[in-house]
C-alpha cells in the first residue's frame, strides 16, 4: 500500500495531522519513537531529506521489501542529534505521524503507547464513552495501559512494544475530540 502511493496521499494522513494538531510531545520525552521505529521513505521523502543533509541522506539504504523500490532507515535514526530531530522541517512522512504508525493491515494504524499516545488514547476513551456512548472495551483499555506501564522496561531490554491497533474509520471519531 505505502509503496504504490505516497503515504500522505491517503485520507488518513490528513486525519492524523488534524488529530495531532491538538497534542504535543512532552519535553521530557527523549524522542523514543526515533530510537525504535523503522522509517520507510519514498523518493519524495528522500528528495526532501537530501535538501537538509545530502551526506546523511545518501547513506540511507534502498530496499524492495514490499516488491517496489523504496528506502528504509533503521533505528536509532541517523538524523537524531542529542535527542532532537536535526531535520525536523524536512522529516519524512512517517515521522509526521508519530505516535501513529502504519501497519500491515490496510484498514488500520498503530498507536504507540508513549506519553503522547496515552494522552490521545485517554481522550479517545472519554469521548467514546461520554459522547459516542460506545465505550471502548475494558480489555482494550487494559491492554493499552499494560503496554504503557511496561514501556520503559521493554524499551530498556530491547523487547517489542505492543501497540494499539486503531481501525482507520475510528480515526474519524478521534478527530472530533
Ligand atoms: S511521539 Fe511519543 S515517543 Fe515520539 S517524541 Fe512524542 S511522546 Fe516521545
Ligand atoms: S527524521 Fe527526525 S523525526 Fe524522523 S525518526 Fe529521524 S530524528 Fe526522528
Amino acid at each position: 500500500m505505502y509503496e504504490k502511493r505516497r503515504l500522505n496521499d491517503f485520507p488518513f494522513f490528513e486525519t492524523v495531522q488534524e488529530i495531532l494538531s491538538h497534542y504535543s510531545c512532552p519535553s521530557t520525552c527523549p524522542a523514543i519513537c526515533c530510537k525504535i521505529a523503522d522509517i520507510n521513505l519514498d523518493e519524495n521523502d528522500m528528495q526532501i531529506l537530501r535538501q537538509a543533509s545530502k551526506y546523511k541522506a545518501d547513506k540511507i539504504k534502498s530496499c524492495n521489501e514490499y516488491g517496489e523500490l523504496h528506502y528504509k532507515m533503521y533505528p536509532p535514526c541517523p538524523f537524531l542529534e542529542f535527542d532532537k530531530c536535526s531535520v525536523y522541517e524536512w522529516r519524512p512522512t512517517m515521522c509526521r505521524m508519530f505516535p501513529f504508525n502504519i501497519c500491515n493491515m490496510p484498514d488500520a494504524l498503530l498507536l504507540f503507547p508513549c506519553d503522547m499516545g496515552v494522552s490521545i488514547f485517554e481522550d479517545y476513551v472519554e469521548y467514546s464513552e461520554n459522547i459516542l456512548k460506545q465505550p471502548v472495551p475494558a480489555k482494550t483499555i487494559d491492554a493499552f495501559e499494560q503496554s504503557h506501564c511496561s514501556f520503559d522496561i521493554k524499551l530498556n531490554k530491547g523487547l517489542p512494544i505492543p501497540m494499539l491497533i486503531i481501525k482507520i474509520d475510528e480515526l474519524i471519531s478521534l478527530k472530533n475530540i
